[in-house]
């Protein structure tokens, strides 16, 4: 971990980790991304634990207050208000149902 960052989110996939980085960052908030790969102690593909996002402690709570108000904003993942499904970013319709995204 870098000096002076603290941990506000983790993600399981690289895309999930690279748009929440980008939504601080066009927030004004640096941030940076920390990758868990169990020490390479796991050399085969997917191994990874999760990725984390890193910003300065004094944006920590400013932070995950946008990570986490991001559903529904039009910016990136969603999830589908009929069956449940995780919308895919940059379409407007749930693959599974059809459903238009709300
Ligand atoms: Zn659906």
């Amino acid at each position: 971990m870098r000096d002076g960052m603290t941990r506000v989110e983790t993600y399981g996939t690289e895309l999930e980790a690279e748009m929440a980085l980008s939504q601080l960052q066009a927030m004004g908030i640096t941030a940076c991304l920390e990758l868990d790969d169990a020490g390479g102690m796991q050399p085969q593909l997917g191994a990874i634990r999760g990725i984390h996002v890193l910003v300065f402690a004094e944006d920590a709570a400013h932070a995950r207050a946008i990570l986490q108000g991001t559903g529904g904003d039009g910016s990136g993942a969603w999830t589908c208000p009929a069956c449940g499904s995780d919308g895919e970013p940059g379409y407007d319709a749930c693959w599974n149902c059809g459903r238009e995204r709300m």
